[in-house]
């Protein structure tokens, strides 16, 4: 087999891979031999040495081998096989559940047996449980040169099958005259101290006896230290070609008419604070181009992100074309709804509500008024986008609290909206500060900006850390702060994933506290309501018909309610601290003074304690973010279960993030004297996944 690039071959190529291995490898991600290079072991397992029998440890997987000097099956209990074996220095029990007459047969006294697997204490001492064993006429057969790799499997493809496709792969590709094209740049490799691409891999598959399993799980060996660098560095690449492409696109360019834009700021009821202004200008800088803007806003919650948006939506009508904003829950959207109606009740300009709930007639009005372009400014949730919506003449598209939405659901919106080959203008809202480095892989696809200025006259929110022991003190609490016409709310966190249960937490803690304090009217709402239910509770709330609102953590987001200015948070060890701080965001929104009690479950650790005790020192929400990152780790503030999130063959984020520093200078050197490298990175790493590639 002689291929010019036979990296590129499809795992056809090799032998013992047919058509119907091949299709099941393509559940791994894998299509060519490169992809088998690139598919790394989980694990190793050391059989490059016998572990002498009296040397074993409960805990250790070894290799180990001895003569047997008995076999026995065992009745009692659970049918089993015993056989014991002994080298010069002690005996071990080896035990199978499974088993065959023939098997047990072949373990007669004096047969030299190799078995791999755990050691674990039994009922007779040290014991070894369903090895994988072998029978050999010396134990020097055993013996292997290399650690042995362990690859993540997909049903139909067995271990040993694998480790014989990939050892063909790496033959076949790392030949010296044949081998594949190592991208990095030799400065950058000689720069950190890396290995070629070539070394890098016979390493991570055959490693050399001396290193052992847990270097390299430590993620401190060069060779792969080195392919975690290139797949950051393929993924940040990704992105920012990603931003290039879409840049690459025409987009309407629109006009600031500074009299219109005086005649609405003079209609809010506030002034914009600086930080306001300048990202307004940011804005209005970008749009007057004629390829889209994609800019990123971030800012803390209460921060009034939603008026710089209508600004930026200001710009797109007067200049003739349509705005559309996406809020993620129905509560957000129906609020930026009354917002816009407001501010824009003088402009002319037609606001409208498309939410999948709306059916039947409306929704057709909705969408005629759209298509034909006599409305202008469309809110809604995502459904503004899944369904069939055309619009007359899109200009600018606001995605609100965009750390709901993941990285790829994200680029798939770009290809929305696009007409008569103009494209348009991207805004998109966040409240989450997202660490410097993580910012690296979330967002290089955006620009930047950021409202680090609260609007004026805010006071913090006083924060406390309460034991749940002290919880009757606390409820009595709050009938107090409700006989001064303040209003409160409850919430309650979640409960192991389960929003069943979590919901169920809430109707209790609901009736709980409507029986215990008759004086207040308490309202409720859960993830499980109807829209039309959740929308009553919270019009009630915000009318002040109703005092106390117990509430999951779908409040999480957005909702404004001035007068409610304390917030127990039942649980808070269960959230992260970013989490946290947005749901006390929905509090300290008017000018008194406001409260945030989170009320733990006694007992709570002392790291436990002294982590929500952040949240009492600081109302800064990027300090809290690298706090949380720092205690968390980047797996988790990233939402690893959240869907859409970036998947990475072999990144490890808990263990690797360190190495995301070096990204940024690294796609710099790329882009500017080796911007060949780039696709071939891209296509090595994301390839097949496609989702960075469509944009
Ligand atoms: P977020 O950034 O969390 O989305 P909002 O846009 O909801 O914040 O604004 C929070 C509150 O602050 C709203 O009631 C809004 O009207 C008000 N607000 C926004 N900007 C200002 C400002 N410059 N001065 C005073 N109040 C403001
Ligand atoms: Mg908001």
């Amino acid at each position: 087999m002689n291929h010019p690039e036979p990296h590129k071959q499809p795992v056809t190529a090799l032998t013992g891979i047919g058509p119907q291995s091949a299709a099941r490898l393509e559940k791994l991600g894998i299509h060519t031999l490169q992809d088998l290079l690139f598919h790394l072991p989980l694990r190793y397992q050391d059989r490059s040495r016998i572990v002498p029998i009296s040397h074993l440890l409960p805990g250790m997987t070894t290799l180990v081998c001895g003569t047997v000097e008995f076999t026995d099956s065992i009745q009692r209990g659970r049918p089993s096989v015993i056989c014991r074996i002994a080298d010069d220095s002690g005996s071990l029990s080896i035990r199978f559940f499974h088993f065959t007459v023939q098997q047990s047969q072949q373990l007669k006294p004096g047969t030299l047996l190799g078995c791999f697997g755990e050691i674990r204490y039994g009922y007779n001492g040290l014991e070894m449980v369903h090895p994988e064993y072998k029978i050999v006429a010396a134990a020097e057969q055993l013996l292997e040169a290399t650690l042995t790799p362990v690859y993540p499997l997909t049903e139909g493809i067995s271990q040993s099958a694998l480790r014989k496709a990939i050892k063909q792969a790496l033959t076949l590709c790392l030949a010296s005259d044949s081998a594949i094209t190592d991208w990095l740049p030799a400065n950058l490799l000689t720069e950190h101290g890396y290995p070629s691409l070539n070394d890098a891999l016979q390493t991570l598959h055959n490693p050399p006896p001396h290193l052992s399993a847990e270097i390299i799980n430590g993620g401190s060996l060069p060779a792969l230290k080195r392919l975690v660098f290139e797949e950051f560095l393929a993924h940040h690449l990704a992105l920012l070609q990603g931003k290039l492409a879409y840049k690459s696109w025409q987009s309407p360019v629109f006009d600031i008419n500074q009299a219109v834009k005086q005649a609405f700021l003079e209609g809010l009821p506030f002034q914009l604070t600086a930080a306001q202004q300048r990202v307004t200008t940011e804005i209005e800088s970008d749009c007057r181009l004629a390829q889209p803007m994609l800019r990123l806003v971030q800012g803390d919650v209460g921060s009034g992100k939603t008026v710089v948006a209508a600004l930026a939506s200001l710009l797109a009508l007067n200049s003739g074309y349509q705005v559309a904003i996406m809020a993620p829950t129905e509560l957000l959207a129906e609020q930026h709804f009354r917002n816009f109606s407001l501010w824009f009740a003088e402009t002319g300009h037609q606001v409208l509500f498309l939410t999948g709930q709306l059916k039947g007639k409306s929704r057709q009005a909705t969408l005629d008024a759209l298509a034909d372009g006599s409305a202008n400014i469309v809110i809604g949730t995502h459904a503004l986008f899944q369904e069939s919506v055309h619009f007359h003449k899109l200009g600018l598209i606001v995605i609100d609290e965009q750390h709901r939405f993941g990285v790829h659901q994200r680029l798939a919106l770009r290809e929305k909206g696009q007409h008569g080959g103009l494209r348009p203008h991207q805004l998109i809202m966040t409240a989450t500060p997202i660490p410097r480095t993580l910012a690296m892989l979330q967002y290089s696809d955006l620009d930047i900006s950021i409202i680090d200025e609260l609007p004026p006259g805010r006071k913090p929110i006083a924060t406390s850390v309460i034991s749940s022991e002290r919880r009757e003190e606390v409820i009595g609490r709050i009938e107090h702060w409700v006989a001064q016409q303040r209003q409160a709310y409850w919430v309650c966190t979640l409960i192991e994933e389960s929003e069943v249960l979590q919901c169920e937490a809430a109707e209790k803690t609901a009736a709980y506290l409507c029986q215990t304090l008759p004086n207040v009217r308490v309202g409720l709402v859960h993830g499980r309501m109807k829209a039309a239910e959740k929308d009553a509770v919270m019009h009630a709330f915000k009318n002040r018909d109703c005092d106390l609102l117990v509430a999951t953590t779908v409040i999480e987001v957005g909702v404004d309610v001035p007068n409610a200015g304390l917030m127990i948070i039942e649980n808070p060890e269960r959230l992260g601290l970013s989490q946290l701080h947005q749901l006390r965001g929905r509090v300290g929104r008017g000018n008194q003074d406001s409260y945030c009690l989170l009320l733990y479950q006694a007992p709570l650790s002392q790291a436990g304690k002294q982590r929500l005790a952040i949240l009492k020192e600081s109302n800064d929400g990027f300090v809290i973010a690298e706090k949380d990152l720092e205690l968390r780790g980047p797996g988790e503030v990233m939402g690893t279960r959240q869907t859409g999130q970036i998947q990475f063959k072999i990144a490890d984020l808990e263990r690797d993030s360190g190495l995301l520093e070096l990204i940024p200078a690294a796609a710099q050197l790329i882009h500017r004297h080796h911007p060949d490298a780039i696709q071939p990175l891209i296509q090595r790493w994301i390839g097949h996944s496609r989702h960075y590639a469509e944009v």
